[in-house]
């Protein structure tokens, strides 16, 4: 069987180095925040070149504090891309505002930046462009619109942990980049995790303040606010798997060049696109084919596990049936969710898994 990720497989190989972290965290009797988690902000700042990082419980949350700082609230529209998890527009809705859709590029399925004339209007407030599969939005033309009308990026990094556009790393274009450590995410928690990176002094502190009730100092709440403090374990052991996150970034590109040089002429079959001056860190790697229910099929069979990200777009879910979008409104988006197909990618896959994948998609289309 290959699975389409392996974290027992990734916590073997780093168990020596993350068991004596967790352990001292336990034995330090400091199981929230702490020197752990600060020490963690500081690295992982660096990683992304910018001055701050604040590290929260989750992905969602991190969108919610970036929304927040940047002053969204009800009344106002935030523009962010369908084709997406569903935490993205959950976020904003978070905060009281309103999630505004524009269609997704055909060739890197992240938000289409000529789609966002027609978007913005009077109530828009900022933009989340996605950094979808671990690429990053083509976020020059987009900071240009959103500079234009004032409005604040906030990037969704969630999925796209040290990708570049320009040698600029995730998180660090727009005036905040939020980041999940889910299990599963290129950099994960053993839990949940989330963090947000800003060069924005003020937004840094009203985060900081937010992510935990609000405090100036104990028992002084200046500002409404949550319980979205990351544990000091989940610090540590982060920690731990940031250090060696280029070298998985590395072992995935190397997989993914595997996959584009063994599936490279295939009828039907459309490979993901790394576009010009970006590095994808392939979080996932999506083939498209208007057989894919059919191509998932017969991987099942062979042993071969595959992913759908998406099957839905968010304007068509159930939830969010009251912004009033209808099918057919974004048919970039809404194609790529009936042809995607995630194949099997992680840092311990080995070359030869790819070629048994390839060899098993050949012989579904060559049948
Ligand atoms: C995972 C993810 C999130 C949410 O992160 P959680 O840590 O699960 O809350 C948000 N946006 C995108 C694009 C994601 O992939």
């Amino acid at each position: 069987m290959i699975p389409l990720l392996d974290l027992k497989a990734h916590y073997a190989a780093l168990r020596p180095e993350i068991e004596p972290a967790v352990l001292s965290v336990l034995a330090s009797g400091n199981y929230v925040l702490g020197e752990q988690v600060q020490q963690f902000e500081r690295d992982f700042a660096a990683y992304c070149g910018t001055r701050h990082a604040i590290a929260v419980n989750s992905g969602t949350s991190a969108l919610h504090l970036a929304l927040l700082a940047a002053g969204v609230g009800p009344g106002d529209e935030v523009i962010t891309s369908p084709l997406t998890f569903v935490a993205t527009a959950s976020a904003i809705v978070y905060a009281g505002a309103q999630p505004v859709f524009v269609d997704v590029d055909p060739e890197t399925l992240t938000l289409d930046p000529k789609r966002l004339e027609e978007a913005v209007t009077r109530r828009t407030k900022a933009i989340i462009p996605v950094h979808l599969h671990g690429q990053m939005a083509d976020m020059g033309p987009i900071l240009d619109r959103a500079s234009h009308s004032h409005l604040h990026v906030i990037e969704d990094a969630c999925q796209a942990h040290g990708a570049e556009y320009g040698g600029q790393r995730a998180g660090s274009m727009g005036v905040s980049g939020c980041f999940s450590f889910y299990p599963g995410k290129n950099l994960g928690a053993c839990g949940e995790g989330g963090l947000v990176v800003t060069n924005d002094d003020r937004q840094m502190e009203i985060m900081r303040m937010l992510r935990d009730w609000g405090q100036e100092q104990r028992y002084h709440h200046a500002l409404k606010g949550f319980n979205y403090r990351m544990d000091a374990v989940q610090g540590a052991i982060l920690r731990v798997k940031l250090a060696h996150l280029e070298e998985w970034i590395a072992a995935r590109r190397a997989r993914a060049a595997d996959y584009d040089r063994l599936l490279s002429g295939i009828p039907h079959l459309r490979l993901p696109v790394e576009a010009p001056g970006r590095r994808h860190v392939y979080h996932v790697y999506a083939v498209r084919t208007p057989e894919r229910d059919d191509l998932r099929r017969h991987l099942e069979r062979e042993g071969i596990q595959t992913g759908l990200h998406y099957p839905i777009p968010v304007h068509l879910q159930k939830a969010f049936r009251d912004l009033g979008y209808a099918e057919g409104d974004f048919p970039v988006a809404e194609a790529a969710c009936r042809e995607v197909l995630s194949l099997p990618i992680y840092p311990e896959l080995a070359a030869d898994q790819v070629e048994n994948v390839a060899e098993a998609i050949m012989r579904d289309v060559y049948a």
